[in-house]
């Protein structure tokens, strides 16, 4: 299996190389030449099997220079004893027809640890595969879950180095204090005053650099990128559509409502519909951020729009990295297609896509989006109805759901932890109190029953040891100072 860039660079390239390379020369990602399909008999086997050996095949079929050993010990080291449950992402059944996917259940309380435990493995092996000899320093941009669990990932691996960058304003407070309490002597937090498509922009400015990579390998460093334009990030994404989709006991397709930030989680879904996992709609829930609702009901991505701080913070973003591989993958690969649109993107702020991309689209996702007030109604509505418990980002999902007309059973994907956004969540159980986040994180807890999980828990009383604050104009030279 070889990868190429979305934009043109017709270099195709195994997936390790792929994986430490993280963003192609000519900013386009690496995407699967071909999108490898399982078989009935494969179909079969794993729907009984666990939550690591239906990831043994689906890795096995995209990382085709690994070998089998490698594959299985990528796959031990990021599942074994790391999630809170052996089964990694449990499906929790809301009514006959709707259930929900946790994937909150990994060391960071958000789904993003499904890939960033695994993808640590995967570059230390890839770094292997290609004799990588240089140091990795691994870029990271954030809205706030991807930073923490990419730092918990990357904490003391030999051969890396980490800096992450994250909106000052942007998170919530436990999100905050989980990354400025990072632990490891590899790692670096940094707060910008820039917004999280400010903080993207700057890694991939610093990724497509060829004097600052230069400068950086005669020090004998390579950058690498732990967001989800690495393909390491998406792989392991797609194993719990597959498994959870054979873990419904039905005839039906199965439509997912995605709470979608950067298109990296419900794209996910949509390879593995291709593998052949019986997926219907996908469905992309948005909050007020609602540039891929309008793109996908019109055909037009325009960013040209004010940027919204929301009760969902991790999906504050009008700039959708991955929504460049869906349209690669859409249009049969037309690189100058995807590179002219987003050309377009970055100079003038919007691009249209053709008719009969936009017809394909729309028989593949669907899209809505709601305010914070529904956000906070799906939350209280939800607990009423089923003393069940949703993050605001899940709350986002769930609201959309209720918008979908079709008769399928769905899965509505829970990206985070209620506890990680104990503000939001708690009042829209019981209003608006004068109490301080930590108070309210325990007043959740008190009111709710749920426990809080062991990773937030104390979160108040570990050392701060990250402070450093920089302007948007200053990111690059930052990082750059960073890692040399
Ligand atoms: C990152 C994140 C999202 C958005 O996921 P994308 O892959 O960027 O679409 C949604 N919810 C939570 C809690 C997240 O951390």
């Amino acid at each position: 299996m070889l990868y190429e860039s979305t934009r043109g660079d017709k270099t195709r390239i195994p997936a390790a190389q792929a994986i430490v390379k993280g963003l192609a020369t000519d900013r386009g990602l690496y995407t699967p030449s071909f999108i490898p399909t399982l078989s009935d008999e494969e179909i079969v086997t794993i729907a009984t099997s666990d939550y690591k050996d239906v990831a043994k095949l689906v890795f096995s079929k995209f990382l085709t220079d690994f070998s089998a050993d490698e594959i299985d010990a990528c796959i031990k080291g990021a599942y074994e004893n790391t999630f809170d449950t052996p089964e990694i992402a449990p499906l929790q059944q809301l009514d006959d027809n709707t259930s929900i996917l946790e994937l909150w259940h990994g060391p960071t309380c958000a789904f993003k640890d499904v890939a960033l435990q695994a993808l640590p493995y995967l570059l230390t092996t890839s770094m292997k595969i290609t004799g990588e000899s240089n140091k990795i320093a691994i870029i990271v941009a954030t809205s706030g879950d991807t930073g923490k669990a990419a730092l918990e990932g990357f904490k003391d691996v030999e051969g890396t180095s980490i800096v992450v960058m994250y909106p000052s304003e942007g998170v919530s407070l436990v999100q905050k204090q989980q990354m400025i309490t990072q632990q490891g002597e590899n790692v670096n937090v940094i707060a910008i005053k820039g917004n999280f498509d400010d903080a993207q922009t700057a890694a991939k400015n610093i990724f497509t650099n060829p004097d600052l990579e230069q400068q950086l390998l005669d020090k004998e460093i390579k950058l690498s990128s732990a967001n989800s334009i690495n393909w390491g990030r998406l792989l392991p994404q797609i194993v719990y559509y597959i498994k959870s989709s054979l873990d419904i006991e039905t005839d039906k397709l199965i439509d997912y409502v995605v709470p979608t930030g950067n298109f990296g989680n419900i794209l996910a879904g949509y390879y593995a519909k291709k593998m052949g996992a019986p997926i219907g709609k996908l469905i992309c829930a948005s909050n007020s951020n609602n540039v891929l609702t309008d793109f996908i009901k019109t055909g037009v991505y325009d960013r040209r729009r004010e940027f919204v701080k929301t009760l969902s913070p991790s999906m504050d973003i009008l700039i959708s990295s991955n929504l460049e591989r869906f349209l690669f993958e859409l249009s049969d690969h037309d690189s100058d297609l995807i590179d002219s649109l987003m050309n377009k993107l970055d100079l003038q702020g919007y691009y249209e896509i053709p008719q009969q991309l936009k017809l394909k689209m729309q028989g593949l996702l669907e899209a809505e989006y709601c305010t914070d007030q529904q956000t906070q109604e799906a939350i209280k509505q939800c607990w009423d109805k089923y003393n069940y418990l949703l993050d605001t980002h899940t709350a986002v999902a769930y609201n959309v759901h209720q918008m979908n007309k079709s008769d399928n059973p769905t899965i509505i994907v829970s990206t985070a932890s209620p506890f990680k956004f104990p503000q939001g969540v708690y009042t829209a159980l019981n209003g608006e109190v004068d109490l301080t986040e930590y108070q309210i994180l325990k007043e959740l807890s008190n009111f709710t029953k749920w426990d809080i999980p062991a990773p937030i828990k104390d979160l108040e009383n570990i050392p701060v040891l990250h402070n450093t604050v920089c302007d948007k104009k200053e990111i690059v030279d930052t990082i750059i100072g960073v890692i040399n």
